[in-house]
């Protein structure tokens, strides 16, 4: 007897693909585009050294696309100061990385976590009610691209990720729980590479960036398991941000700029009750069908287990912008599972569903880099005529 449930995923995305896209193009990615662009959801706070649990630190990157850019207190939303901060009188939103703007106040003021809880993700292995050692980052100043990052350090990351901690299920594998981590790691994994491939430098020597097609072919559309993992993660992601949609109508979005955070709420209503969004696909899975076999539990802290290492494993990543987005991305799966698997078995969310500001602000930017993603693949298939998907 199956213990762990045989219902709850399908084998292949069943969705039609091309719709998609259409509703990613026509609705989605516009509005995403501009609320990751809201001072509430462009600030980020991380906590960026590495810490690596598994081996010695391997030399930290020193490329120079490798950095994060930092932000000076005095580009911080007025909410998230502290009240005594005077203010630099730059406050052009410009990356200071090296000037002494630059330098941060490590403390974090506890009114910009007004209306929020401070709990930690149970999927994530940093702490993140322990904000003493985290930092700010603007986002839009430090795009997810090509950065270098190559070889033995980056291989042994995802070697460790897809050999001990979400390994590849064999054909006829039937416990869905089982294919979900893969399929989510796999999808993220896409998305990365999406992104690298779009934003390339093609040129060092006279800095010139560009698409980079063959990188996109042979990472990414060459293998229709890859695509299909990138639209199940986003379809994933978008179905967790639409379930938790009562939570985040009502969540307070106050950066201090009452017109922006306005914008913001307004943005996110029309994300999460934009009906478009239910029919674009039929399930991807049903998490209310998954963890109700016999095994269910011990299943479940099993992938939970592997879940939290996989994110352990982002304080390895030897470049610094590459964990930031490793970071943000693997706390938006984290919180995409916190919301999907705190269901009940009618499919009900959570009434007690808490989540934090930045597990938010992680979510939303994660589903805007799959949402990017996607756009690239459909772009990039185009252009050089490959597209794994076709029936
Ligand atoms: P890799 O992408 O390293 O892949 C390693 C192996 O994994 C492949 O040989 C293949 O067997 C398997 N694989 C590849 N894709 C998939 C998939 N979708 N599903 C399942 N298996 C797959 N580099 C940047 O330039 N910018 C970044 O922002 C960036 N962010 C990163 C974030 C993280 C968390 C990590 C670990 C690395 C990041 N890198 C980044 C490095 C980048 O992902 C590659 O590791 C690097 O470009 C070397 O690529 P590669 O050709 O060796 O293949």
């Amino acid at each position: 007897k199956d213990t762990c449930g045989n219902k709850g995923i399908v084998e292949e995305c069943c969705c039609d693909y091309e719709s998609v896209n259409d509703i990613n193009g026509a609705v989605l990615h516009p509005l995403l585009q501009e609320l990751v662009k809201t001072p509430f959801f462009r600030y980020y706070k991380v906590k960026l050294w590495c810490d690596c649990l598994f081996w010695p630190d391997d030399g930290m990157c020193r490329m120079r696309d490798c950095s994060v850019c930092e932000c000076p207190e005095n580009e911080f939303p007025e909410s998230f100061k502290k009240p005594s901060l005077h203010t630099l009188p730059n406050d052009d939103p410009v990356c200071q990385e090296g000037k002494p703007e630059a330098t941060v106040d490590r403390t974090l003021d506890a009114r910009s976590f007004r209306g929020w809880v401070e709990v930690d993700n149970p999927w994530t292995h940093d702490d993140e009610t322990d904000n003493g050692e985290m930092t700010y980052v603007n986002l839009q100043l430090n795009t997810e691209r090509h950065t270098g990052y190559t070889g033995p350090s980056a291989r042994r990351i995802w070697d460790a990720i897809y050999s001990e901690n979400c390994p590849k299920y064999a054909y006829g594998e039937t416990c869905p729980e089982k294919k979900v981590l893969f399929k989510l790691i796999s999808g993220l994994h896409s998305s990365i590479s999406s992104h690298i491939a779009a934003d390339y430098l093609l040129d060092e020597t006279n800095n010139k960036w560009g698409p980079n097609l063959k990188l996109m072919r042979d990472r990414v559309l060459k293998h229709r398991d890859r695509v299909e993992n990138l639209y199940f993660t986003f379809l994933f992601v978008l179905r967790a941000v639409t379930k938790a949609a009562a939570y985040l109508d009502q969540a307070e979005y106050d950066s201090g700029n009452h017109m922006e955070d306005l914008r913001a709420q307004l943005l996110i209503r029309q994300l999460v009750h934009n009906s478009k969004l239910q029919d674009a696909c039929a399930l991807p899975f049903n998490e209310a069908e998954l963890w109700q076999g016999q095994g269910g539990p011990v299943l479940r802290q099993q992938i939970q287990n592997q879940f939290r290492n996989i994110s352990a494993l982002m304080d390895c990543v030897g470049c610094e912008k590459c964990r930031l987005w490793g970071k943000l991305q693997v706390l938006g799966l984290g919180t995409s599972l916190q919301i999907l698997f705190s269901v009940d078995d009618q499919g009900n969310p959570d009434p007690h569903l808490q989540l934090q500001r930045n597990e938010v602000i992680a979510l939303v930017n994660l589903l805007n880099r799959l949402s990017e993603s996607l756009i690239y693949v459909t772009k990039m298939r185009d252009q050089i005529a490959i597209n794994p998907l076709a029936k």
